[in-house]
């Protein structure tokens, strides 16, 4: 993962200088102030504490820039997936906020979240030992299973341990909703019961929601939310503030004759006579090539459709009804946003997102 470099920076730390006068990568631009906006939004709606979900990367954007802009935006509590990703980040935010970590206490880490100050979110009765045996009286937080199945405690197995984990003062309990993007999803009330089943006789702070459990309604909120998806303009949160914009140069520009081919395998030939575009990006920087036909890229206010297969590295586009030669072309940003392209290829906003290529130039606005 990307993490901070070095010594932490100031939160007020200005843009990491970027290169503008050529453009020979793709440009991912960043905006910090509108995943800030959409964290205050989300905050605004949910009736508890918000956290902020800054695993894998900050969903590919940059943990050390995201966070320190949500830290200024008010958030003092973190979840990462993993204890790695908690360590890189208290480099970058400091000794203040809380860190979360999602798979609890593996082993081998009790040293990194000692350090660090990481508060694992305990899964198993095994993780509990571990945890009270390697790092006797460090804060941690208990995860339950209501229905998921994927990570937590089940309610038998919560029975078993609650008493040793209830003596040792978890600073958290938490679940996760399978289908909270889903309004009318019957699993939902489901999970709320099970997990009010678990909890409602215990005297600790609760955490249920991801972004789809803070639309859904206040039954939900309990005492922390953690949003991730929102916070950087994806669906279910509609009204967020859209936080990417992907523009990729030209390399060069030809003309087609009627019945000319183009790309691998010939899928696509010229109904008629167009000029193609070929622009430097390809799956290899995460635009997935099942996008490919349904997807276009803009000049400005105009689609240019994607023609013949997206390659590793390149994508042909045609500017034919265009009428000149654009610079670069815009994958995403105001007219097609993450959960299009995700639509387009098949997929969901999240992994768009988690796929945005290693080669761009990042660079952030506001902050
Ligand atoms: C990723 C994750 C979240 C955030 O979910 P979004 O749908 O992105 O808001 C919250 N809780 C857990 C356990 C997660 O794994």
């Amino acid at each position: 993962m990307r993490g901070c470099a070095g010594a932490a920076f100031p939160l007020d730390a200005p843009a990491h200088p970027v290169k503008t006068r050529f453009m020979s990568t793709a440009i991912l631009t960043i905006d910090l102030d509108a995943i800030a906006h959409n964290w205050r939004a989300l905050d605004a709606m949910n009736s508890g504490t918000t956290a902020a979900v800054v695993k894998a990367d900050a969903y590919g954007l940059g943990v050390d820039r995201v966070a320190r802009r949500l830290a200024r935006a008010g958030a003092r509590q973190f979840f990462v997936a993993v204890a790695e990703e908690g360590a890189a980040l208290r480099q970058c935010l400091g000794p203040g906020p809380a860190i979360h970590v999602f798979s609890g206490h593996m082993p081998g880490d009790a040293e990194m979240i000692g350090d660090t100050g990481l508060i694992p979110m305990i899964n198993s009765l095994d993780q509990m030992i571990r945890h009270a045996e390697g790092l006797p009286g460090h804060p941690f937080g208990i995860q339950l299973d209501s229905g998921m199945n994927r990570l937590g405690m089940e309610p038998a197995e919560w029975a078993a341990v609650r008493q040793i984990a209830l003596a040792q003062h978890p600073v958290l309990i938490m679940s996760h909703l399978a289908c909270a993007d889903e309004a009318d999803h019957a699993m939902n009330p489901q999970q709320l019961a099970a997990f009010r089943d678990m909890t409602d006789d215990l005297d600790v702070p609760r955490s249920l929601a991801n972004t789809g459990a803070i639309l859904l309604d206040d039954a939900y909120h309990f005492d922390l939310a953690r949003p991730g998806i929102g916070l950087y303009g994806g669906r279910p949160f509609e009204a967020a503030r859209s936080v990417v914009t992907l523009d990729i140069p030209v390399i060069q520009c030809r003309d087609l004759a009627t019945g000319e081919t183009i790309g691998y395998g010939n899928d696509f030939a010229a109904p008629q006579e167009m000029r193609i575009a070929t622009v430097a990006a390809g799956y290899a920087d995460g635009v997935l090539r099942a996008m490919g036909p349904k997807t276009s890229l803009w000049a400005e206010d105009t689609p240019c459709p994607v023609v013949g297969r997206i390659s590793m590295d390149l994508i042909g586009v045609d500017i034919t009804d265009l009428g000149r030669d654009p610079k670069s072309l815009q994958l995403l940003g105001p007219h097609q946003g993450i959960d299009t392209l995700a639509d387009n290829a098949g997929t969901i906003g999240y992994e768009i997102l988690t796929s945005l290529g290693a080669r761009y130039t990042r660079r952030y606005i506001g902050g």
